[in-house]
């Protein structure tokens, strides 16, 4: 690992967005017979953990269909980047590194290879091409700016830099590298950060032992519904939910979860509703258990729903399996109504960074120029990826938003550096 004294462009973090401000800033320098050097900089011994676990290992690299309505917060700032490099942009960029991607039932777009290893090999290979160099490990504990640029800082020494993208990620599975460091060169540098700064896409829990947990490896379709105090219906998922030994996880609740954990800072009294019979009322099922006549409660929820969950909603609502709904009391078939379409939560917390996929919070956007990425308190400096304040549900969009920035900062940096045009490949 040796790190030059100086270079032109500095990128801090060399993930999912730092790879692609290397990639993008290279093209552009050499698509115009610029000279500039770029170094990026990680602290990570093993480089792209997160796009190599990404997806389950075959990394989720966009969605076909990318909009801001798929992001939590700042959906004008999101859908502005899109503009200037959304998932049509993506899909070319790498097909033309040779990824070809295919699109999958659910609309998210994978590499056709179902492996991860294919998207990084292809951005580590598109980063030698241009001519940057990645070094590793070298992690960064300072970054200082000053007459003549920025001096950036670590264990191996020091390198003076003309200008600094910050692509450090946010605080999400912290053992892959992204501890939360770079909100505090961030801060340093002038910017603010969110009141706020949380785990998003995050597994939930419940209390010990409850029933729920009982059902660990369980999985079924199911609706998750975020209810306001007045009992509004505030945001709700429906989609795979997998009962766990803590509490639940799964793609349903990994969505919710950031809407959750917001809203009970700021409005108690909201709730979590589960309903495991996603799209059908409580009248409906009513009609359904009616129509049963005769038959066992099992047999008939059976019908819908696992035996394993069966049986414990029948025990929940205190039901013996054998019973029949006319032998049940309308009391006891209120409480099992309640239970399929709309059991409450008492969801004690979530698992942590540790167990998150992404943060919701950091920088916030307003503190960038959305053009550039370039930040509005520290001339010279750029942010990237999943160190500001976006957040977006499972799907491909958070890998977007890192390669949408990226993009678009080392661009607009090469650009600083050997004032040149904009181009998009
Ligand atoms: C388990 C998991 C699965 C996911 N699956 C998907 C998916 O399929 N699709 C999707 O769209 N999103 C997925 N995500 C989210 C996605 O990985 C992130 O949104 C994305 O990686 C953010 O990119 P980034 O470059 O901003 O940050 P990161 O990818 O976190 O990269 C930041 C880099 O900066 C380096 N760094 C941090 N601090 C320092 C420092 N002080 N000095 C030097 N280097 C530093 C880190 O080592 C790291 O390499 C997943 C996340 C997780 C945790």
């Amino acid at each position: 690992m040796i790190v030059p004294a100086a270079t032109d462009v500095c990128i801090v973090g060399a993930g999912a967005a730092g790879l692609m401000a290397a990639v993008a800033a290279g093209r552009a320098l050499r698509a115009n017979g610029a000279s500039g050097s770029i170094v990026a900089l990680d602290g990570a011994r093993t480089l792209g953990a997160k796009i190599l676990v990404a997806g389950g290992g075959r990394c989720n690299v966009t969605h076909w269909r990318v909009t801001e309505a798929e992001y939590a917060v700042n959906r004008p700032a999101v859908r502005s980047v899109l503009r200037r490099f959304g998932a049509d942009e993506t899909v070319n960029f790498f097909n033309d590194l040779g990824v070809e991607l295919k699109r999958e039932e659910t609309g998210k777009l994978f590499p056709v290879t179902d492996s991860a290893r294919t998207v990084l090999n292809a951005l580590l290979r598109a980063v030698d091409d241009v001519g940057a160099s990645i070094v590793h490990p070298a992690r960064v504990t300072g970054i200082n700016r000053g007459a003549q640029g920025f001096t950036i800082s670590g264990e191996w020494g020091s390198m003076r830099a003309t200008r600094v993208i910050l692509a450090t990620g946010g605080m999400a599975l912290p053992r892959s590298g992204s501890d939360g460091a770079g909100y505090e060169f961030a801060k340093s540098l002038g910017h603010s950060l969110t009141p706020a700064i949380r785990p998003a896409l995050v597994p939930l829990t419940l209390p010990s032992g409850h029933w729920i947990t009982e059902l660990s490896g369980l999985t079924v379709h199911a609706e998750l519904v975020l209810r306001g105090p007045t009992g509004k219906r505030l945001v709700h998922f429906a989609n795979s939910t997998l009962c766990t030994h803590f509490g639940l996880s799964g793609p349903s609740v990994l969505d919710i979860s950031r809407y959750l954990l917001d809203a009970r800072d700021r409005e108690p009294g909201t709730t979590l509703i589960l309903n495991w019979m996603p799209g059908e009322s409580a009248d409906a099922t009513d009609a359904w258990l009616l129509a049963s006549k005769g038959r066992g409660l099992l047999g008939v929820l059976r019908e819908r729903l696992p035996e394993r969950l069966s049986r414990a909603i029948l025990t929940q609502a205190r039901l013996a399996h054998d019973a029949t709904v006319q032998q049940t009391p309308r009391e006891s078939r209120r409480t099992l109504v309640e239970l399929l379409v709309a059991t409450e939560l008492p969801i004690q917390g979530d698992r942590g960074f540790t167990y998150a996929e992404v943060t919701a919070g950091g920088v916030p956007i307003d503190e960038v120029d959305l053009g550039t990425m370039e930040s509005l308190t520290c001339p010279g400096l750029s942010l990237c990826g999943e160190v500001l304040d976006v957040d977006g549900r499972i799907g491909g969009f958070n890998f977007q938003w890192a390669w949408a920035t990226g993009w678009i900062a080392g661009q607009a940096a090469a650009r600083a550096i050997a004032p040149i045009a904009e181009s998009n490949n």
